[in-house]
């Protein structure tokens, strides 16, 4: 679709626009808060002015990189939300390639507001009805390392500091996997380099995201390994879940489970992980798997999800003893094949 290839025509929309108003998913990551608020701080050096929305909290691990006033959470602040959106001139729509993804009601709300919208994003089968033009590349490594193409083409020296490096590498490292992800490519670590003579110190950025971790958190970790992991040698698949109660039982908070699912991956022979989780009577599920093998169709085809090949994530609305068991049959049928 050549309109969501079309960065020149979202250069001109932003030099014709003044308010902008900034969203993504719903339990933002480090790419979603990271390109969020990297679009929003070169779009101000440019003179706009920016409101960047956010469906729900975000993890601790990305407390260092908002600073108050950064962002509205549409679940506590839906007024305020609903302001800006009047006010908006553009709609920019980052890290997510359905309205759908950013929950129910900040769905409608975007889908009756009729600014025109802009997607920057990297999942497969964007939704290209709901958007004019936009910056879509499935083999990006990263909504933000998008975004830094999109700030570098208004071609003005100056757009990325020191600060938006950081939240730019954020979003990289992030949904990278630390760089170990197919989708790292030599232009991911020549954006990196490019981000580290503009100031970034990597290792710094680096031990804000993964070595503040709470006690709880690790001790959920340690938990899940020892007690909720369960191999199926013969599907080389994986599973863990988690329900409402357990969680509590370490204080969950948003964030705590990130990268969770990728610790099956690494035992040999196992291709597929899957994590499910009961938070607020519905399950959440993520995929990930090695190689060739496509979580999205899966998540698709039974979860009524997406995302990439080799990364996905879907929902259920049964119970979690049921999940569990949908999943265990799904997987059979679609991975045993
Ligand atoms: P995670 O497992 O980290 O929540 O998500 C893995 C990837 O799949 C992310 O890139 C995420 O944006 C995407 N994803 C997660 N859940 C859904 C979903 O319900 N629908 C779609 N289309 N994508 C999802
Ligand atoms: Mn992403």
């Amino acid at each position: 679709m050549e309109k969501l290839r079309d960065i020149n025509k979202m250069v001109e929309m932003v030099h014709d626009a003044n308010r902008i108003f900034i969203s993504t998913h719903k339990s933002p990551d480090g790419d979603a808060i990271g390109s969020s608020l990297a679009l929003k701080q070169g779009l101000e050096k440019l003179g706009k002015t920016v409101t960047v929305v956010v469906p729900d909290a975000f993890p601790a691990f990305l407390n260092w990189m908002v600073n108050k006033g950064d962002l509205l959470q549409f679940d506590q602040q839906s007024e305020e939300v609903k302001l800006a959106l009047q006010e908006a001139e553009l709609v920019f729509s980052l890290d997510y390639n359905n309205l759908s993804r950013v929950g129910k009601d900040l769905e409608q709300l975007l889908r009756t507001d009729e600014t025109p919208k802009l997607i920057i994003d990297h999942h497969r089968e964007p939704e290209d009805a709901a958007f004019v033009a936009g910056l879509h590349d499935i083999e990006a490594s990263s909504t933000a390392q998008l975004v830094y193409d999109f700030i570098q083409a208004f071609g003005e020296a100056g757009l990325i500091d020191k600060r938006t490096a950081a939240c730019i590498y954020a979003g990289i490292v992030t949904d990278t996997g630390s760089f170990r992800f197919r989708s790292t490519t030599a232009k991911t670590h020549r954006v990196v380099a490019d981000l580290m003579d503009l100031g970034l110190v990597t290792g710094e950025v680096y031990n804000e995201i993964f070595d503040t971790n709470s006690l709880d958190r690790i001790k959920l970790l340690g938990y899940v390994l020892d007690k909720k992991l369960t191999v199926f040698p013969e599907l080389e698949l994986a599973h863990i879940s988690l329900s409402e109660k357990e969680l509590n039982q370490f204080n969950y908070k948003s964030g705590d489970t990130e990268g969770v699912v990728n610790y099956p991956l690494s035992i040999k022979g196992v291709n597929v992980s899957c994590i499910m989780k009961e938070n607020g009577g519905i399950i959440r599920l993520s995929f990930r798997s090695k190689g060739d093998i496509d979580v999205n169709l899966f998540a698709r085809k039974y979860f009524n999800g997406g995302g990439h090949l080799n990364a996905a994530g879907g929902m259920s609305e049964l119970s979690l003893e049921e999940t569990v068991t949908k999943f265990e049959a799904a997987a059979k049928e679609y991975f045993g094949a």
